[in-house]
């Protein structure tokens, strides 16, 4: 069944996977994405991104199609822990909530158009090795084991990246564990996204909505200032301000929820060392994440384009991808502007978070310094 080996494995069918393997095929590449769950667009994944980006054109072929977009927003508000003070925050570029799997089914398709060959139930256990080299993947299907060798492995598994731990890379720093649920009858305001600071423990609560009374909701503790970061710290932190928050508490009251479950983002900005001898993450599994607000779709999605591409040119002329080539992969992210931007993203979310949860801790001390720290978050 899988006995030709393709120029290029892909581990993950997220949206770095997908976008990475639209690029690699329209080079030409004879390329497998293996996907673990039976479904696209399982997880559960944050919806809001940017409506304009160059991306959609490379991508899409277009702008964002308007029918994966649910909702569009004009601006933000961030509540200061105990609400007497907030930041609003005018989008620049207009803010809007994509329907993630109708956009992850639509990239899918695009992949598959490009002949992509997409394998759903198809887990990666293992790493084929060759002496040093790795030259492929072992995976299971329906409890048969396979093998599959090929010029170039890309992993975009996700945050908790098997891929990473089978190379011996080194995993993220700061992997925050996050909840999400899709909510009805929550009180909202439609065009804006509300952020609710919270000090003990340091976390935040948020509501992104789909419409009036239908939204996205969520908490993430804010580690490393969080004294404990597991899933139950998380949900206690969770149950505790859907009763007592004084807002979050109110547009809550009679929500009710369509899904609701954890994850993890890594937001302690890009991974140095995400590539060995022929394997190469992207995404999530890289850190390529947007460290203040934790965006990592368009991120993800722009390194997928750009390792697609530029492996895929080598590939063609080469035939094969050399350790320089991986270092020099990775260091054209890093200069690119999405590369700076996430560099950037780290220190400015490290300098915030340590000002508002190590100097000033306390909601009176966050209330008291708010016009110093509400300028910084209503220019981004
Ligand atoms: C709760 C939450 C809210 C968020 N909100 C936003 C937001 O509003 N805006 C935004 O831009 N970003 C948001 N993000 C971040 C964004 O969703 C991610 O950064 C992005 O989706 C990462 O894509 P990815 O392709 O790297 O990883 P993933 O989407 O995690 O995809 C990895 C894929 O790999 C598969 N896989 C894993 N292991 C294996 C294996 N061994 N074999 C085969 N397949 C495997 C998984 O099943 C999965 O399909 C949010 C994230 C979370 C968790």
């Amino acid at each position: 069944m899988y006995s030709n080996d393709p120029d290029v494995i892909i581990v993950g069918a997220g949206v770095a996977g997908l976008t990475a393997a639209i690029a690699m095929a329209r080079q030409g590449m004879k390329t497998i994405l293996l996907e673990q769950n039976p479904q696209i667009g399982l997880k559960i994944r944050g919806e809001v991104i940017n409506k304009i980006d160059p991306l959609f054109d490379m991508v899409f072929g277009s702008q964002l199609p308007e029918e994966l977009i649910d909702n569009v927003y004009e601006d933000a508000h961030y509540y200061s822990p105990s609400c007497q003070n907030v930041a609003k925050r005018v989008f620049k570029t207009p803010k809007v909530n994509i329907n993630y799997r109708s956009f992850i089914e639509e990239l899918a398709r695009i992949a598959i158009k490009n002949g992509v060959d997409v394998i759903l139930n198809a887990t990666v256990k293992q790493l084929i090795k060759k002496g040093q080299e790795i030259a492929g993947v072992e995976f299971e299907r329906f409890g048969v084991n396979y093998r599959l060798e090929a010029k170039l492995i890309l992993g975009a598994d996700g945050h908790g990246s098997a891929l990473r731990g089978l190379a011996g890379l080194p995993s993220p720093k700061n992997l925050q564990v996050m909840l999400k649920g899709m909510a009805e009858s929550v009180k909202c305001n439609a065009k804006r996204l509300d952020f609710y600071l919270l000090a003990d423990p340091p976390a935040v609560l948020w509501i992104f909505p789909k419409s009036s009374d239908r939204a996205e909701v969520g908490c993430t503790l804010w580690s490393p200032h969080a004294p404990r970061q597991d899933k139950e710290a998380l949900l206690e932190t969770w149950n505790k301000n859907l009763k007592n928050h004084p807002l979050f508490s109110k547009a809550m009251t009679r929500a009710r929820f369509l899904y609701f479950d954890f994850d993890g983002l890594p937001l302690g900005g890009p991974q140095k060392k995400h590539y060995r001898s022929n394997l190469f993450l992207i995404g999530d599994a890289a850190g390529h994440v947007t460290a203040v607000g934790g965006s990592g779709i368009i991120s993800s999605m722009t390194v997928g384009t750009i390792v697609g591409n530029r492996f895929g040119t080598i590939l063609k002329e080469a035939g094969k991808i050399s350790e320089d080539d991986l270092s020099q992969c990775s260091a054209t992210i890093k200069q690119s502007e999405i590369g700076r931007k996430l560099a950037s993203e780290r220190k400015t979310a490290k300098m915030m978070r340590d000002i508002l949860y190590k100097v000033l801790k306390t909601p009176e001390e966050i209330d008291a310094s708010w016009d110093k720290l509400k300028g910084p978050i209503e220019d981004r």
